[in-house]
């Protein structure tokens, strides 16, 4: 088979590529080893936190801002949201890089963020069990994304505008010359005139002359339930993200409306350092595991009574500075990527698939991704 522009891999970023692609008139041919919206990846869980005011690097803010837009886009075709802007609430000392971060972002782009002191946490809160030297930072314009809907909406935009999809098939090589890129899969050859590799966790297996720069750690998400399931409702819970001194930050996210049934409030660690492979991971949560999520709820939303209920297994991408990688693949010319989204990535990839598409077409994009381009770490 023989096509213009392959995008390998249709997690959360090849959805968005493919659109892309599709959406500027090539017919991009979207390969993915298990089938879009799969929970074998980094995209799975129903819901990911959405924010503006990025304490990780101000220059993400563009970034975002477009994607909000995409998104919003996107909904239009949709019979249910795919955000939900029950605002996010950031979490720590006054002087933490995520609290300080978040600011400067903030004034640098003009986004509406509102510092709130410990007693009026303590007030509109009442869920949480802070420190008394903690402040917090709410943005009103945060919220959650679901990515499974977001990744369907996505590929379903991108196939009505022309681009086709292998799903089940699996690319085992990737080899360039002068004239295009083969890929050897488990269903056959496919030779593209440019490739664009979006294979999340599995990245460095694809493209090991990037592999020092990535890590693939185990990461866990737990959901618990409550007796009264109103104060984990959006309208009473924002999404929140608490940064702790010397261990991971935990953060939550508030019962989504459109599930059926007990309502679940999710909760998860940023930063479990467990190292992983994709193709050999441990995917059940074991009892120790959760007791310790168990625990969490407990130590910091104690007045919700909340009991763990469910719990899986999901993959973190890492880069030594934590920032994405988005450039051409080193040694190649018609291949370009982005991999290493660390464990932020997902509210960010109608913007990475903007940029994929715009450097795979014309070299160059508008929207300003310079920053992630491979660099010394
Ligand atoms: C527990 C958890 C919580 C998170 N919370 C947030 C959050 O709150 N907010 C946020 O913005 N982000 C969050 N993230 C991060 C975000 O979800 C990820 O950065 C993002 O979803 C990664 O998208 P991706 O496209 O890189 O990977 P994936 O969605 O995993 O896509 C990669 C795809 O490539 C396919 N593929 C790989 N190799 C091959 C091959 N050889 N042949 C064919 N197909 C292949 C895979 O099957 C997969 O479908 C979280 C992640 C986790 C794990």
């Amino acid at each position: 088979m023989r096509v213009e522009v392959a995008v390998l891999g249709v997690g959360g970023v090849g959805a968005f590529t493919l659109r892309a692609l599709a959406r500027r008139g090539v017919k991009p041919l979207g390969i993915e080893q298990f089938v879009p919206g799969h929970d074998l990846g980094s995209s799975h869980g129903g819901t990911r936190v959405y924010r503006h005011a990025y304490f990780e690097h101000p220059d993400y803010v563009p970034m975002l801002l477009h994607s909000s837009a995409a998104f919003g886009e996107l909904q239009e075709t949709q019979d249910r949201p795919l955000i939900v802007r029950c605002g996010t609430l950031l979490l720590g000392h006054k002087d933490s890089k995520v609290l300080t971060g978040a600011r400067q972002a903030a004034e640098e782009h003009n986004l509406v963020v509102r510092d709130l002191n410990a007693g009026e946490l303590r007030a509109r809160y009442p869920q949480f069990d802070l420190p008394t030297d903690f402040i917090g930072l709410l943005e009103p314009g945060g919220g959650f994304v679901r990515p499974e809907a977001a990744i369907d909406a996505a590929v379903k935009d991108a196939c009505k505008h022309g681009a086709l999809l292998h799903t089940r098939t699996s690319v085992q090589n990737i080899q360039e010359d002068d004239q295009g890129v083969h890929l050897i899969t488990d269903r056959g050859e496919i030779y593209c005139k440019r490739l664009i590799v979006c294979a999340g966790a599995w990245s460095q297996k694809l493209l090991p002359q990037i592999s020092t720069k990535l890590q693939v750690t185990r990461q866990l998400q737990a959901w618990f339930t409550t007796p009264d399931p109103t104060p984990i409702q959006p309208e009473q819970m924002p999404t929140w993200f608490l940064a702790r001194d010397s261990e991971p930050a935990l953060f939550g996210i508030p019962a989504d409306p459109l599930i059926p049934g007990t309502p679940t409030a999710k909760i998860a660690l940023h930063g479990r350092t467990e190292k992983a492979d994709p193709d050999n991971l441990t995917r059940t949560v074991s009892p120790d595991e959760r007791k310790q999520f168990q625990e969490l709820a407990k130590r910091w939303l104690p007045r919700l009574a909340a009991t763990v209920t469910e719990a899986k297994v999901c993959m973190y991408t890492m880069t030594p500075d934590e920032n994405f990688l988005v450039d051409r693949a080193p040694g190649m010319e018609r291949t370009w990527f982005a991999a290493g989204l660390s464990g932020h990535g997902f509210k960010l990839t109608p913007a990475l698939g903007q940029v994929l598409s715009d450097l795979a077409l014309d070299g160059k994009s508008d929207l300003a991704a310079e920053f992630l381009r491979l660099r010394e770490m």
